[in-house]
């Protein structure tokens, strides 16, 4: 749809508080807008740092509808978002990304047919609806394999590698819920793209990043990755086709494994994230534009920022209490230190990052 751009002064309205809607909207205030935050949880680190901000159930159609009266454009920064209040929200006001790629990325399943469909390399997977469903998973899959839920899989949540029907089975009455079986990647490196995909179809992906994950959450992205400059390449135009065949609008996180056979190196596509994306933190710092810049461009419909990079890049997450260190970090004079205001640092919460820029010499 082709729109006017939003003008400053507008207002977007982001659903979700976590840190991600944090950094849209501190974006989003350096370029003039207004935002209004829209979350249940009384203690969103994002609300501290919009304007307006709603606290509801994102089944109230009720404050719903007053929301979307108040704002221009509808973003999130989960994917999680309920199929009606997407269908609500959207009836009222632009919603990027859209309703498609909403319901293409929050079902694995769905997910990976996409990503097949539009001729993307991804594991060999089966939908398991019932334990009767596994024999013939592990007939695509191979063991071992990973048994998935469809959905609200985040940070390594629900999944459960097996390497047995009898394992699968016990994973699966645990999960108590549908699932997907992928076949196991024996991946040497892990990387993912960060696109970004204009109202005008213009699209930009940075430098490919290597991700680096402890108990299953993200720790580290370094920038580049260390593979080959082709397959950095590669993955780049990977990310775009994904994004012009989801016909895209905002920031997409698209993370792949590199496998590594012989000497050469091949991708296969892991998972698509329809938001502002951990790996892609770095920005802020070691990028003309950031991730969190350029999807408020995307969603105003404003000409996107160049992606790219200043240097050599390390973003390192500070999980729990590793934020309490925070004195040491910002005695560093070239870190960056990002926190999200969140007062419990419980174990395995994501409380802040740190940036780390090697500039290119000149
Ligand atoms: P996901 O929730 O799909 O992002 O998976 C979390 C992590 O589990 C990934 O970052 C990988 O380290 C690992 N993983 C997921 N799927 C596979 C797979 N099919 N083969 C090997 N490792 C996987």
């Amino acid at each position: 749809m082709a729109r006017d751009p939003l003008p400053p002064g507008s207002t977007i309205g982001i659903l979700g508080g976590g840190q991600l809607g944090r950094m849209v909207a501190l974006a989003a205030a350096r370029l003039g807008f207004h935002v209004h935050v829209y979350c249940p949880d009384p203690s969103s680190p994002a609300f501290e740092v919009a304007g307006a901000h709603t606290i509801a159930a994102y089944e109230d159609a009720e404050a719903l509808d007053r929301f979307a009266g108040l704002v221009d454009v509808v973003t999130y920064e989960f994917e999680n978002v309920p199929a009606r209040t997407a269908e609500i929200l959207g009836l009222r006001q632009p919603l990027y990304p859209d309703a498609r790629a909403l319901s293409t990325t929050q079902d694995r399943v769905f997910e990976k047919t996409f990503l097949r469909e539009a001729g993307v390399d991804v594991a060999p997977f089966a939908a398991v609806d019932s334990a009767d469903d596994l024999e013939a998973a592990i007939a695509v899959t191979g063991l071992p394999a990973i048994l998935k839920t469809r959905r609200f899989g985040y940070d390594g949540k629900g999944q459960a590698k097996v390497a047995t029907i009898e394992e699968a089975r016990a994973a699966f009455r645990h999960f108590a819920s549908p699932a997907i079986l992928e076949g196991f990647v024996p991946f040497a490196v892990e990387v993912s793209a960060i696109v970004v995909r204009g109202i005008g179809r213009e699209t930009l992906v940075y430098e490919i990043g290597e991700n680096r994950h402890e108990h299953h959450i993200l720790k580290e992205t370094t920038i580049p990755a260390g593979i080959g400059a082709e397959t950095r390449a590669a993955a780049r135009d990977l990310g775009r086709r994904i994004a012009e065949a989801l016909d895209y609008v905002g920031v997409l996180g698209v993370e792949m494994f590199v496998v590594r056979d012989g000497a050469g190196e091949r991708l296969v596509v892991n998972e698509l994230a329809p938001r502002v994306h951990n790996s892609g933190h770095w920005t802020e710092d070691g990028a003309v534009t950031s991730q969190f810049e350029n999807h408020v461009r995307a969603i105003a419909g404003w000409p996107l920022g160049a992606v790219d990079r200043i240097g050599d890049v390390s973003m390192v997450n500070l999980i729990g209490d590793e934020a309490h260190d925070y004195a040491a970090i910002v005695s560093d004079p070239q870190a960056r230190l990002h926190l999200y205001g969140k007062a419990a640092a419980r174990p395995g919460r994501k409380m802040g990052h740190v940036n780390r820029v090697t500039p290119f010499a000149r």
